[in-house]
């Protein structure tokens, strides 16, 4: 039985990072810039001023200038500033070229078109072309997944349908004779569907789309089908039936879809039973039906799996460090690999993380506050309260 370790190789060593597309900003958020962005002009592109008050040629405190005109931003002042002479300038305006400084407007007494200047200190208040950035500099770098000020930067350089990676397409076929969807009141030995809302969450936080969605009895021909019916796709997810019970029909499914099977158990608590298969370069997982296998499985391997297929660089869950709350029952230990789910919170600068007490990996409602994983050590015995470990943020 593969480690989670190879489980996550045996994954990688079959994604390659999708094509890039373009998108207007709007729809770029948290998408994955595919070439550098530079500058197309330089910033500021003119002297300008950083102050309300006055442009003028070198000063001195105790004189008087006589106002010749007015630079507005967007509107500059054309004229000649002659020793003796200043213009009224507002912030983002440009400075007369043969302006010296910019003297702020509360360093002056003014009386009709006459200043005089009380006080001047500091910088000479005059933002130089290029100063933040020159043409052609980067202003972000291909690799980075957008942020909000680098959207802003892309509109500044006026990048208005940056090259990023598309969006990893998803389907998702969840199935069990059991199921009813959330809207229905479960009969005699029904429970309510809670995977399909789990998956669709989840893979909006991992930037990926959910382009086909389907609930399947236990019936492999008609899991067939629908599945058939799906748009193309990237990942194909299908929740339940992942074991080896006379019901379970994901594997021959994959199977009959042509698909490869690369393993189909690891050595895991919860999610023991999970699928991984490809079939070129689509990739499916089978997910143990349980909401909390589930969810483990999601922030263990599809999560890093749609990055990888944006980024196309190989980077496991990284690993923090926190303490185990005080006075908390603590995870039964376990021959698998337990990676448990917990409430990591910051307590005077450092994560403190409350393992939750589930009853069982069926226990949907109490995954509720989860936002950690913790690897529970193989040998227990060393785990203890305000023990320090390791850990997986999980947002
Ligand atoms: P399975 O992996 O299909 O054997 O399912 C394992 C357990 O998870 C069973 O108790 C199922 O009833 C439950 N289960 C399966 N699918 C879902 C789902 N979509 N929502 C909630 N529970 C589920
Ligand atoms: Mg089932």
């Amino acid at each position: 039985m593969f480690s989670t370790s190879q489980a996550w190789q045996t994954i990688l060593a079959h994604s390659r990072q999708l094509d890039p597309t373009r998108v207007p900003l709007s729809a770029a958020l948290d998408r994955l810039l595919r070439t550098d962005a530079r500058a197309e002009a330089d910033s500021p592109p003119f002297d300008a001023s950083a102050m309300d008050g006055y442009a003028a040629r070198r000063t001195q405190v105790g004189q008087t200038l006589r106002v010749i005109g007015e630079a507005q931003a967007g509107r500059p002042f054309v004229g000649t500033i002659s020793p003796g002479e200043c213009a009224r300038i507002f912030t983002g305006a440009p400075v007369p070229a043969t302006a010296e400084c910019v003297i702020k407007q509360e360093d002056v007494t003014r009386d009709g078109d006459a200043i005089r200047i009380v006080r001047h200190e500091g910088p000479n208040f005059i933002r130089r072309r290029g100063e933040n950035r020159r043409t052609g500099d980067i202003i972000v770098s291909a690799g980075t997944f957008l942020s909000p000020p680098d959207l802003a930067a892309l509109a500044s350089a006026g990048i208005t349908q940056p090259s990023v990676t598309r969006a990893p397409r998803c389907v998702h076929l969840v199935t069990g004779n059991e199921l009813v969807a959330p809207e229905h009141t479960p009969a005699d030995a029904q429970i309510r569907d809670t995977n399909s809302t789990l998956v669709a969450a989840l893979l909006q936080r991992a930037g990926a789309e959910l382009i086909g969605h389907a609930h399947a009895r236990d019936d492999l021909a008609t899991a067939q089908k629908i599945i058939a019916t799906f748009p193309a796709h990237d990942v194909l997810l299908i929740s339940g039936g992942a074991s080896v019970g006379d019901y379970d029909i994901a594997r021959p499914l994959l199977q009959a879809l042509g698909y490869t099977l690369h393993f189909q158990a690891i050595n895991l608590r919860p999610g023991k039973p999970l699928v991984f298969a490809s079939r070129g370069a689509q990739l499916a997982f089978a997910i143990p039906g349980n909401p909390v296998s589930h969810w483990v499985v999601f922030h263990l391997f599809i999560a890093p799996l749609l990055k990888h297929l944006q980024t196309g660089a190989a980077a496991e869950p990284a690993r923090l460090i926190g303490q185990i709350a005080a006075g908390c029952k603590l995870p039964p230990p376990d021959a698998r690999q337990t990676f448990w789910p917990c409430r990591a919170k910051i307590v005077n600068g450092t994560y403190e993380l409350t393992p939750l007490p589930l009853a069982s990996s069926g226990d949907s409602s109490g995954l509720t506050g989860a936002n950690a994983l913790l690897p529970v050590p193989q040998s227990t015995g060393k785990l203890g309260s305000e023990l320090t470990v390791e850990f997986i943020l999980c947002p």
